[in-house]
C-alpha cells in the first residue's frame, strides 16, 4: 500500500529530503530514494511499501541474534523487500535487491535484479498486503513472544515497523530491529517509545568498505549505536560479519573490538558471525576458523566481556558464561537454548549479568524502565 510517509522536509531547488534513514536522499518531484521505496510526489515523500509484507516466519530469538533478551523465546519475524544499502554480500539479496515497481491495480510487484534472479530461480517477489492488526494477530497466533523486523532493512519500512509495535506492545509482546545502523536521530526518536531491542550489523570498520561494498557510511552507524546504549532504552546487540579479504584485518578487527569496548560499554553482546559465499559474492570461500578465534581475542583483549561466534556448529563460544567466575549461565547449541540460572544474578559469585528477559525486570541490562504503551484513540 501506498502512503504518506514520516519525517521529511522541503529542500533545495524544489526536492525534498527523506529523514528515515543516514542516506538523507534529497528526491525531486516524480524521484525515488536510495532505497527505491519512497518517492517525491508533488512535494510529499510517499512509501511504496507500507504493508508490503515478502516474508514471515516464526524463529528462535538466538537466530537473529539476540542472546542477552528473552533468551529461548519465539519471534514472529517480518520483512518487506528492498533497502538504502546494497551490499555485495547479502544473504538475503532476492529480498533486499527486490525493487518495488509501479502501482500495478493497488498491488505492489516486487522485481529482482537479473544477477539475483539467475541464482534464486525467479524475478519476482511474491508479496501480500498485511495491515498492523492482523501482524500483531498472527505473531500471537502462532505463540511468539515478539515481534522482529529483519531480512530486508527494517528503517525504511519505518511507518509499518511502528505501527505494529505499537500494537504489538499493547498485547505485551517485545519487538526488535534486525538492523544496519542507518537510524537517524528523528526515526531513532520516532520509534524508541515502541522499540524494545535492536541487533546492528556492522559491517566492517573502514569507510571504505562501506563506500564499496554497502553504498553507505560506516560513521552514521556507530553513532547509532553509541545513541542507543546513550539512551538506555533499546537493548542493543552488535554483529560483526567478517568477510575473508574484505573486513578481516587484524587492525581492524582490534578498533571495533575497542570502540565497541569504550564507546559502547564492555556489557554489551558482541557476535562475530562466519561468512559462507553465497551466489555471486566476491569471496568464494567461508572464514577461516583462525580470523573468528583472532577476533575473539582481540575482543577480550579490549576488555569486552560478553563475545560469541556464530555460524560455527559446535564452536562452544556461544553459550553465556559469568565474566567473573566463568560459570555457565545459558547454553546454547544450535538454537537450542537452557537457561541455568534465575534472576539476574551469578549463582555462583554473585556478578550482576546485563539480561533483558521475563525474570530479570528491565534496569538489570542497564534499561531505564518503561512506561506502557497506549494507542492514541481514534
Ligand atoms: S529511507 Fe533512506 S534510502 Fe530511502 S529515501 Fe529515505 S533516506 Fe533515502
Amino acid at each position: 500500500m501506498i502512503r504518506e510517509g514520516v519525517l521529511y522536509e522541503p529542500w533545495e531547488m524544489g526536492r525534498t529530503r527523506c529523514n528515515v534513514c543516514a542516506q538523507y536522499c534529497k528526491i525531486a518531484p516524480g524521484h525515488m530514494g536510495v532505497c527505491r521505496t519512497r518517492e517525491n510526489r508533488g512535494g510529499k515523500i510517499y512509501t511504496l511499501i507500507y504493508n508490503t509484507v515478502a516474508s514471515t516466519a516464526v524463529d528462535p530469538i538466538e537466530k537473529k541474534p539476540f542472546y542477552h533478551f528473552y533468551p529461548g523465546t519465539d519471534i514472529f519475524s517480518m520483512s518487506s523487500v528492498s533497502c538504502s544499502y546494497r551490499c555485495a554480500h547479502c544473504h538475503n539479496a532476492f529480498l533486499s535487491f527486490a525493487r518495488p515497481q509501479a502501482d500495478t491495480g493497488g498491488h505492489l510487484e516486487a522485481r529482482v535484479p537479473e544477477r539475483v534472479a539467475r541464482e534464486e530461480g525467479a524475478n519476482r517477489v511474491p508479496t501480500r498486503e498485511i495491515v498492523p492488526e492482523e501482524a500483531v494477530a498472527l505473531a500471537m497466533q502462532r505463540s511468539a513472544a515478539g515481534m522482529a523486523w529483519t531480512y530486508n532493512e527494517p528503517t525504511i519500512w519505518l511507518e509499518y515497523a511502528h505501527d505494529c509495535a505499537l500494537l504489538a506492545k499493547r498485547q505485551g509482546l517485545y519487538t526488535a530491529f534486525v538492523t544496519n545502523g542507518t537510524f537517524t536521530e528523528e526515526s531513532q526518536a520516532y520509534m524508541t517509545p515502541v522499540l524494545d531491542a535492536a541487533n546492528v550489523d556492522v559491517k566492517a570498520f573502514t569507510d571504505t568498505f562501506y563506500r564499496r561494498i554497502c553504498g553507505g557510511r560506516l560513521e552514521p552507524v556507530l553513532r547509532t549505536c553509541e545513541r542507543i546504549r546513550r539512551e538506555g532504552k533499546i537493548h542493543l546487540e552488535v554483529t560483526y560479519l567478517i568477510i575473508p579479504a574484505q573486513n578481516d584485518d587484524p587492525r581492524e578487527l582490534r578498533d571495533f573490538c575497542h570502540w565497541a569496548a569504550s564507546s559502547l560499554g564492555p556489557e554489551t553482546p558482541v557476535h562475530f558471525s562466519r561468512f559462507y559465499p553465497y551466489g555471486w559474492t566476491p569471496v568464494d570461500y567461508p572464514t577461516p576458523l583462525a580470523a573468528l578465534d583472532r577476533a575473539y581475542r582481540e575482543a577480550r583483549r579490549a576488555g569486552l566481556h560478553y563475545i560469541y561466534v556464530g555460524n560455527v556448529r559446535g564452536d562452544g563460544r556461544e553459550s553465556t558464561h559469568c565474566p567473573d567466575c566463568r560459570t555457565l549461565l545459558i547454553q546454547r547449541s544450535g538454537y537450542r537454548t537452557r537457561r541455568l540460572f534465575r534472576g539476574n544474578r551469578c549463582p555462583s559469585c554473585g556478578r550482576r549479568i546485563p539480561l533483558v528477559d521475563y525474570d530479570s525486570p528491565r534496569e538489570t541490562g542497564g534499561l531505564a524502565p518503561r512506561e506502557p504503551v497506549k494507542l492514541a484513540a481514534g
